[in-house]
């Protein structure tokens, strides 16, 4: 399975490298920062609404490759989506990462299960997606 997780490594350093809706959002509904003090990754997440849809999401942020590649991931996972299945997205990508549940190998953030053989990563990979879960708690 070489291949795979080659595959897998390459689609996390894509991400950390070219980072996908990465830049504040002015005037956001929801914003909120979270800090992750085992690795020294911090990301700020950002979200604007049109009603019920998340329509915009932004983060901003640094730290490790596996932080800044999941929020870039978890930016495109949710755009668009209402808030229910925003919430419902992000309750199965933690359960995954807690290795409750498997990642399709078709999707992207299967790129991610791999961090799960490294308990001290997890909260790298699950920082942004806590953040934007609390900033929905709150917004
Ligand atoms: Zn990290």
């Amino acid at each position: 399975m070489d291949g795979m997780r080659d595959l897998h490594a390459q689609v996390i350093m894509d991400h950390s490298e070219r980072p996908r809706n990465r830049g504040a959002l002015d005037n956001a509904d929801l914003e909120n920062h979270l800090l992750n003090p085992l690795c020294g990754d911090e990301v700020t997440v950002y979200a604007a609404f049109y009603g019920d849809t998340v329509s915009e999401v932004r983060f901003t942020g640094r730290g490790c490759s596996i932080s800044q590649a999941s929020a870039s991931m978890m930016t495109e996972r949710l755009t668009g989506k209402s808030r229910e299945e925003a919430e419902a997205e992000i309750a199965g990508f933690k359960s995954r990462m807690t290795g409750d549940g498997e990642f399709s190998d078709t999707e992207e953030l299967a790129a991610l299960g791999g961090v799960i053989r490294y308990p001290s990563r997890i909260r790298c990979a699950t920082l942004a997606w806590t953040a934007f879960e609390e900033g929905l708690e709150g917004s």
